[in-house]
């Protein structure tokens, strides 16, 4: 044991080659790649390891659920980058996946006359009533006649994320060359000179402030000549390298969705055919999309997002996820469906805007963390599966020539590989694809369809503000449905009773209750409870964190209560919101829904989300 050079404790350290954070898609593919170079046919070291002379490479990787694949993702993927590793994905045998059989875009009105329509929707949405007898209007709803080429996945394949990530891992792991520690968080990355180092693991026995107990057991330094940072949209160690390194002028990462989605049991008699993918757009507020996607056996993923640019103080996913199933279009196909799992988790949204440094001395970053996701296409998995591979063939190149991890060489390997793919070309289409949602929904959507027609060419221009800078006050919000004095008293009443407001709230705007039937539609703490599904484990510090108490204290409108995708942040008797980390998914989504932005750092807000272990506890999503 030595002591590590920045820790004011003891601390084991250990030392290898590449050391990895987080087990998404984006290193996924890195392993999987890199695996395939590190051994010969006769099993003697393909390259040797600079840390263990005479030893194969020491690669280890950390992920902090868990589980491998106990993260959230639809999927409905392309899977350009996926087969070009895995030829026969098709005969893999992951029981979830299917290939794309049938693809339909739908818009839907809004049934109940609840939701918050612009004028240009409103008037829409009367003529498309008008006019039903001319047009395939069904259920409420209208199948556009065609899918734009640019959201189309006919070649495509649906499946389960978790049980690919499982499926990947075990073939990672049958190499015998890669190491993946499950539950085992990253705290945050070692710096020292401007040059990454390696990483540290969270401290282990220590009360829910981070003090010690008898049980106390530092988190070990690992120190690797490479770290490689895949924790994907809302990973607290590319947050620090974005905070100790900076952003490239002119990126920022101020959109965001946060995606929910239930795994569910079709009704015996389900007309869907496996394959079948529903877009739909419209309801239950316009700016909320949803996915739905058909496995085999009658398993159906469904979910909706609810994006940063959707500007209500009570975004609830939950609440808006059932009343998404319970709109006809949908509801016919659902009814009688049973709940097999749930979970939520963040999706970057600022895509290639939101690029960060893809390198340093000593680091790189992969995946939706570096900007890879396709805002345009909504396409993620193979995205950040691409760049995995890309840095995978990089680092082999780098060893075999006996060139060190710097800025320098990963640039010249790694980046210009990355800048000369299709990914590049693609994103980059993208990039401009959602500014005109800035303005307003029909400008975003008419954005979008020029940008995907035109190829990038044409967008309609937007300027990204930070979340809490488009946040109306509760008050506003309701205005002309609810008197503000309303307003107030019902906020004041649900927060003294330790609740969040929005179900009051909607209900009182026109939203009717939900009509539990204890099978699909379950309140959001029977969904927490579900098959224990959601889980922590003692002896860590609180990962939520509300930084400066004084501000929440006087913050009005809670959204970070409102929005809590598992219940985890409540009202606070002191006016500071609660934490119960037994009951965080891990969404991520309280780090950009907060009403407060610091007036020393207007991208920070009043409270942090840091790395932490646990959540969802299934990998079926
Ligand atoms: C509801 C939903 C539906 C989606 N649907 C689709 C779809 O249909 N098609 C599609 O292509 N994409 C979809 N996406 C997007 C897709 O899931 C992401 O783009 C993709 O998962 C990004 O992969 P990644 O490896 O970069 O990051 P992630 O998948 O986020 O993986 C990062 C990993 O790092 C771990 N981690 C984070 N911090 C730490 C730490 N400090 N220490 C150790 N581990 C850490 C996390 O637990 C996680 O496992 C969807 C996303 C959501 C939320
Ligand atoms: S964290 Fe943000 S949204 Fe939540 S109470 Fe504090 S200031 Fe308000
Ligand atoms: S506390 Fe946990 S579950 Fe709630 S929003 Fe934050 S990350 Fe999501």
């Amino acid at each position: 044991m030595s002591v590590s050079p920045t820790a004011a404790v003891d601390r084991q350290r250990i030392e290898a080659d590449i050391v990895c954070v987080g087990f998404g898609p984006a290193t996924a593919g890195f392993l999987t790649t890199l695996s395939g170079h590190l051994l010969n046919p006769d099993g003697s070291p393909a390259i040797e390891s600079k840390v263990a002379p005479g030893q194969p490479l020491q690669v280890i990787c950390y992920e902090r659920a868990d589980d491998v694949g106990f993260g959230v993702s639809g999927v409905v993927t392309r899977a350009r980058a996926l087969r070009a590793t895995f030829p026969n994905l098709e005969q893999a045998g992951i029981p979830t996946l299917t290939k794309v059989s049938d693809e339909k875009l739908v818009y839907m009105l809004d049934p109940i006359r609840a939701s918050r329509r612009p004028l240009a929707l409103r008037v829409a949405d009367s003529l498309i009533r008008a006019l039903k007898f001319a047009l395939p209007v069904r259920f409420d709803a209208v199948e556009l006649p065609w899918t734009p080429r640019f959201l189309r996945k006919h070649d495509g394949v649906v499946f389960s994320l978790g049980q690919f990530m499982q499926w990947v891992a075990a073939q990672i792991q049958s190499t015998g060359t890669v190491q993946i520690w499950p539950g085992m968080p990253v705290a945050q990355a070692l710096i020292e000179d401007k040059k990454v180092i390696g990483v540290r693991l969270l401290d282990q026995g220590v009360d829910k402030n981070g003090n010690p107990s008898d049980s106390f057991a530092p988190g070990m330094d690992i120190h690797a000549p490479l770290t490689v940072v895949g924790d994907g949209p809302v990973g607290a160690v590319g947050r620090q390298l974005d905070e100790v390194f900076g952003v490239p002028p002119g990126h920022y990462a101020h959109d965001w969705a946060i995606g929910m989605k239930f795994v569910v049991d079709l009704p015996e008699d389900t007309p869907l055919k496996p394959g079948t993918v529903i877009h739909t757009f419209g309801y239950p507020e316009p700016e909320i999309f949803g996915f739905f996607y058909v496995h085999p056996d009658r398993i159906a993923s469904l979910g909706i997002f609810v994006p940063s640019w959707f500007d209500s103080p009570v975004r609830t996913v939950y609440r808006y996820l059932q009343h998404w199933m319970l709109h006809p279009y949908l509801w016919r196909y659902l009814q009688g469906s049973k709940l097999r799992s749930w979970g939520a988790k963040t999706l970057g949204e600022s895509g290639r805007h939101g690029e960060p440094f893809l390198v340093g001395d000593g680091y790189a970053r992969i995946g939706e963390g570096s900007g890879s996701t396709n805002v345009l296409t909504g396409s993620g998995v193979d995205e950040a599966w691409a760049t995995g591979v890309q840095l995978a063939e990089a680092v082999v190149e780098l060893l075999k020539a006996g060139r060190p991890f710097t800025k320098e060489n990963l640039e010249a390997a790694y980046v210009q590989r990355r800048r000369a793919s299709w990914l590049e070309h693609e994103t980059r289409i993208a990039e401009k694809s959602r500014d005109g949602f800035q303005r307003s929904f029909v400008q975003g959507i008419v954005g979008m369809l020029f940008t995907g027609l035109s190829k990038g060419r044409v967008a309609w221009p937007g300027k990204p503000l930070r979340p809490w800078q488009r946040l109306p006050s509760l008050e506003d919000y309701f205005r002309g449905r609810i008197p503000p004095d309303e307003v107030r008293k019902i906020r004041d009443d649900c927060y003294g009773r330790g609740v969040s407001a929005h179900d009051a709230l909607m209900e009182r705007a026109g939203w009717p209750p939900i009509p539990y039937d204890g099978q699909l539609l379950v309140s959001h703490q029977d969904a927490l409870l579900l098959g224990g599904k959601v889980q922590a484990p003692p002896g860590y510090a609180d990962h939520v964190l509300f930084l400066y108490p004084e501000l929440c204290r006087r913050c009005a409108t809670k959204l970070c209560v409102e929005v809590c995708s598992g219940q985890a942040i409540t009202p606070g008797e002191d006016g500071v919101p609660r934490f119960e980390r037994e009951k965080c998914v891990h969404c991520g989504a309280c780090l950009w829904n907060c009403t407060t932005g610091l007036p020393t750092d207007p991208d920070r807000m009043a409270v942090t989300f840091r790395a932490g272990p646990g959540g969802l506890h299934s990998a079926e999503n």
